[in-house]
């Protein structure tokens, strides 16, 4: 047993600090097996790198910026970014560079004395924020943040209801599931943990009418500024402004979800920015880390944070702000900043939005629009199976997208904001190509 158990992890390691292995095909069969037998079989059948793939099951192993390479050297154009993980693409220079040398003096932090990196990422952050929202609390990741700003808005007003909307995504921990407006994600763990209306997105006046009957009141609203899961859905302008007036008149929080759409993503540096609202409470996650290292953090105002203040063990956690997350979160916000990949966002984001705009009016029996704002594009099918079969195609041409048997009607862009002008050029090629192909055989 132990022997075994020796081997196994000896193998693991050479995985790690070891090359490509010498027989890649018998490293991947090794890697199915595994997770058939040991995380789940599930995932085996929801994937295209095992589906699409062809000869070969796709494995990863390495990649920088927008470019993903799997065990057999098959390189990847990354329209995926981890679900918006990699807002600075696949293991960032320098915020690589940061980590390491934090790593060199102290990676995990001693729950005691004051850790010098959690102050100064809490400053940067508030300096980001829209105003007033100087004051942090780190998680490790979205739903994380979710579960914190949900507390704090129920501690805070001493309310225990909320409002969310249709379609929205917060997370799958059991709180932040109460906001989910999923139902297959959220039906099978009913009756919800927190008692939660929905509203429709976009719909100021569905959101007033609710909170004018709700007695007593919600703890808060919480909205995604453009909505990420439900396909990149952008509200009309004046939405959140008059959410915002909505909260304010029955003393309700409003608290923006900024998980997906922190950091730049979609163009601004908040989703709340491109309207210039301020929500009392913001949550964060996904890109925060650099695309390096797990964050998460809830920012509000200093009146707010008072209850926490009181007593801030009510709700804390061991490894929440930690030194090597911080490190990669500062150097992820200074490459931000530095090279204003929000602008960057906003224009690459335009060049996708024209030309998928241009192929769905050329195949308007496959792809009906195209959605989003900065680097958080969405294309929406005619049906789930087209959706399929397109993100099929542009995996065999070695492009990567979201995009499952069950979930392909919309399907997100969301690369990284750095992607170099050619990959975006190649990209729009290919899935040009893509479409070509498959309204050639929707039409025969
Ligand atoms: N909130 C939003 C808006 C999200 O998009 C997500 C994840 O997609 C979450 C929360 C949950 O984040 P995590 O998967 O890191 O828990």
């Amino acid at each position: 047993m132990r022997d075994d158990l020796l081997r196994l992890t000896n193998d693991a390691l050479a995985t790690v600090f070891g090359g490509v292995p010498a027989d890649p095909q018998a490293f991947a069969d090794g890697v199915v097996d595994r997770f058939a037998t040991h995380v789940n079989h599930g995932i085996l059948n929801a994937r295209k790198s095992v589906t699409e793939a062809g000869d070969h099951v796709s494995v990863e192993w390495d990649g920088e910026g927008s470019l993903i390479r799997d065990v057999h050297g098959r390189e990847f154009i990354d329209l995926l970014g981890g679900y918006g993980v990699y807002t600075l693409g696949i293991r960032h220079p320098e915020v690589i560079a940061a980590v390491h040398a934090q790593l060199a003096r102290s990676p995990l932090h001693t729950q005691e004395l004051l850790d010098p990196l959690r102050g100064y990422f809490a400053e940067v952050l508030a300096a980001l924020a829209p105003a007033g929202l100087t004051r942090a609390f780190f998680c490790n990741s979205g739903a994380e943040a979710v579960e914190a700003a949900m507390k704090l808005a129920m501690w805070a007003t001493g309310r225990h209801t909320f409002v969310a909307a249709e379609n929205a995504f917060h997370g799958k921990t059991l709180g932040a599931l109460s906001l989910m407006g999923k139902e297959r994600f959220r039906g099978p763990f009913e009756p919800a943990l927190i008692d939660c209306e929905r509203v429709p997105f976009g719909d100021a006046a569905a959101l007033t009418a609710v909170l004018e009957c709700m007695d007593p009141k919600p703890a808060a609203v919480v909205l995604e500024p453009i909505q990420g899961e439900a396909g990149a859905v952008v509200p009309p302008d004046g939405y959140l402004a008059a959410v915002r007036a909505a909260c304010d008149d029955h003393g309700v929080l409003f608290v923006a979800d900024e998980v997906q759409t922190c950091l730049g993503r979609t163009g601004a540096m908040f989703g709340v920015d491109h309207w210039g609202v301020v929500p009392d409470i913001v949550t964060l996650g996904k890109g925060l880390g650099g695309g390096v290292v797990p964050i998460g953090a809830v920012l509000s105002t200093p009146a707010l944070w008072q209850v926490w203040e009181a007593d801030p063990f009510i709700h804390s956690n061991t490894f929440g702000g930690n030194p090597l997350a911080c490190a990669a979160g500062i150097a992820a916000a200074h490459v931000t900043v530095r090279d204003d990949l929000p602008g960057r966002a906003l224009k690459v984001g335009e060049r996708y939005a024209d030309t998928v705009g241009e192929l769905a009016a050329a195949y308007p029996e496959l792809l009906e629009a195209v959605t989003g704002r900065g680097l958080l594009q969405a294309m929406h099918f005619a049906t789930n199976e087209i959706g399929y079969e397109v993100a099929a195609g542009l995996f065999r041409r070695n492009v990567l997208v979201a995009g499952t048997t069950a979930n392909a009607r919309a399907i997100r862009i969301e690369p990284a904001l750095t992607i170099p002008d050619e990959l975006v050029d190649e990209s729009l090629n290919r899935l040009a190509d893509t479409l070509r192909e498959v309204a050639g055989k929707e039409r025969a």
